[in-house]
């Protein structure tokens, strides 16, 4: 893969595989301009499959962190965030339907309503 701008320490990031920033080119996520200090990754891109098999193919380049959004690590801590958000508790004091929002030096879930700190289920 090839990729470019300042080495961001990636096993990816050998140096046979650098290229010159595309300074002249929109990143293929965004579709911002590419700037001289961004970093990123250059993908091969068919835009035209010919009759022979051959591929008409243009190099897209990607900001690192298009990339990196886009990619499944990322996707998958999001939704685990998400299900974490969503999780509720019953308050063991007032009996109220709370988040797992607030919380206590101790890392215990905090009752938003009546203040209770619930004590952790074993
Ligand atoms: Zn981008
Ligand atoms: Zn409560």
């Amino acid at each position: 893969m090839k990729w470019f701008g300042a080495d961001w320490g990636a096993p990816c990031c050998d140096a046979a595989d650098h290229v010159d920033t595309p300074t002249d080119t929109t990143c293929g996520y965004c579709g911002l301009a590419i700037k001289a200090d961004d970093q990123g990754f250059v993908f091969p891109f068919i835009t035209q499959l010919l009759p022979n098999d051959e591929a008409l193919c243009v190099m897209q380049p990607w900001h690192l962190d298009c990339f990196l959004q886009n990619t499944g690590v990322v996707t998958r801590r999001a939704r685990e965030r998400e299900a974490a958000s969503r999780a509720t508790f019953v308050c063991a004091h007032c009996q109220r339907e709370q988040r797992f929002r607030a919380r206590d030096t101790a890392g215990r879930p905090v009752c938003e309503d009546c203040g209770y700190v619930q004590e952790m289920p074993r």
